[in-house]
């Protein structure tokens, strides 16, 4: 029994003890919570600066909750604030109100996805769930998938399962192989490839980066052309990473194309879906994933365009029955029928967050019907900002921009590169510090842009015109700035 004098909230006691208090408790954090989300632009898209954070040394002695709700509070206003549609700068948004009623859900009950036995319900929903993925990417009768706390550590498990499967490394590891195994990803590619290669014995210098054309698609002849060189060499290529949503220009390779190279040297083909993935989920724009259905495994977020809290992302396969044959690691303290296998056996993780209820409630309470709206939405809106932003004077683009991301530069004809980068880079800070408008600076054939990721399904053509008149302060541009004022 616990003793009197520890917290009284310390816990929910299971005898109704203090559902009271815990109840006005909770009552005071949502007012904070919901007090922010739903006045969101009037708070900066990021802190400035850090305030009070001298308060937040830890005690031996417990505090008191009134003490805790002013921390809270003080962590709540220095967050990143993506509910804010001038927040622009990552793949991070608003979250649907179900992913924060399952979060509330999966804390309270606290399961774990390491099995049928502790995570009863929610372990046949993950298997409903990835299932259902899967065919919607059409990845065909024997697909399937697991969930894993975000995009990398999918990557990372994709990679380790075509390690497993080609290099024949499941038990013996990668001694003994006569020959160099390698990856190939477009150069555009995102860096937890790099990470899987590292953390999977085979090194960073095993990935070999694939040139990108003008829109950042991965050039076919080169992969082709490097494959071959390789072979010949007494290399052993063993995957393709396709990626459908590049990081920083959103760019799709030709999945069709690389498909057709993998089977040509019958290599593993993982599809990095990340973040484009979203796409199944509008009919007008799944065309843009053609030929994903020929990939052996796809990882995609849910956590990015669907709107997901963080962590959700899935991993899914083309034949599920490898996750059984080259990654199965047996649990001895967990019980199951035969045939049957735990997630915690077939997953890189052990103990698991439930992120697949967020998910399922999610889903259900906005239908792909709603799902295809906002990403349709944030098409249009993507189009529209371009298309304003062009009308200033000295703005270029990186690409076209192939689903909801720009990325901008300011150029000045008579300034070298260099000098271009750091006016870039002084635009973001003029629009972060003066007007709360968040971007991002990314790196993109060796120059600095803006990058914007439109993915607030509540900006619109206010926010768009706000932000050109901001820009064109920015670059002087008399002649837009009054175009733009007498517009309004
Ligand atoms: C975001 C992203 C990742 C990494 O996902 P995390 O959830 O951040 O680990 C991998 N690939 C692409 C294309 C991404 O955009």
């Amino acid at each position: 029994m616990v003793k009197k004098n520890i917290q009284k909230m310390a816990f929910v006691n299971p005898y109704g003890k203090n559902v009271k208090e815990i109840k006005y408790f909770i009552y005071k954090i949502v007012d904070v919570l919901l007090n922010r989300s739903s006045n969101a632009e009037k708070f900066p898209p990021l802190p400035k600066n850090i305030k009070n954070f001298d308060k937040f040394n830890l005690n031996d002695l417990p505090i008191s909750e009134s003490k805790i709700l002013k921390q809270i509070k003080i962590i709540i206003n220095n967050s990143m604030n993506a509910s804010n549609p001038y927040y622009l700068g990552h793949m991070d948004s608003l979250p649907t109100t179900m992913s924060i009623v399952g979060d509330i859900i999966c804390s309270t009950i606290n399961n774990n996805m390491l099995s049928k036995e502790t995570a009863p319900i929610l372990t046949e929903i993950e298997n409903k769930v990835t299932k259902n993925l899967a065919n919607k990417f059409n990845l065909g009768q024997d697909s399937g998938g697991v969930m894993l706390a975000g995009g990398s550590l999918s990557n990372i498990q994709a990679i380790a399962l075509a390690r497993n499967r080609i290099l024949g490394s499941f038990e013996k590891g990668l001694i003994g192989l006569k020959r160099k195994p390698y990856i190939f990803a477009s150069e555009e590619s995102h860096t937890s490839i790099q990470k899987a290669a590292m953390v999977l014995g085979l090194g960073t210098k095993s990935v070999i980066p694939i040139q990108t054309n003008a829109d950042g698609r991965m050039k076919i002849s080169d992969l082709d052309k490097l494959i071959r060189q390789k072979i010949k060499d007494k290399g052993f290529p063993f995957c393709i990473v396709a990626t459908a949503g590049t990081t920083i220009t959103g760019s799709v390779d030709d999945l069709n194309e690389v498909s057709k190279i993998a089977d040509k040297y019958k290599l593993w083909m993982h599809t990095d879906a990340v973040y484009g993935g979203a796409l199944t989920f509008s009919d007008k724009f799944k065309n843009k994933l053609s030929g994903i259905e020929n990939s052996d495994s796809i990882s995609f977020n849910p956590q990015k365009w669907l709107y997901i809290t963080k962590t959700c992302s899935v991993l899914l396969l083309k034949n599920k029955k490898y996750l059984y044959s080259d990654f199965f690691t047996p649990l001895p303290y967990v019980m199951k029928n035969k045939d049957e296998y735990h997630q915690g056996e077939i997953t890189l993780q052990g103990t698991r967050y439930p992120d697949v209820l967020k998910l399922w409630l999610s889903l259900q309470h906005l239908g792909n019907f709603s799902y295809s709206e906002i990403i349709e939405n944030s098409f249009k809106y993507t189009n529209l900002f371009k298309k304003k932003l062009l009308e200033i004077n000295n703005i270029k683009i990186a690409c076209e921009p192939q689903m909801n991301i720009l990325c901008f530069r300011y150029e000045v004809r008579n300034k070298n590169a260099n000098e271009n980068d750091l006016l870039n880079l002084n635009l973001q800070k003029f629009l972060f510090k003066k007007h709360n408008i968040f971007f991002s600076v990314v790196k993109y054939n060796n120059l600095r842009w803006l990058r914007g990721i439109l993915l607030n399904p509540f900006f619109n053509l206010r926010h768009i015109k706000k932000i050109c008149l901001n820009v064109s302060e920015f670059t002087k541009d008399d002649k837009i700035l009054k175009s733009i004022r007498s517009n309004d």
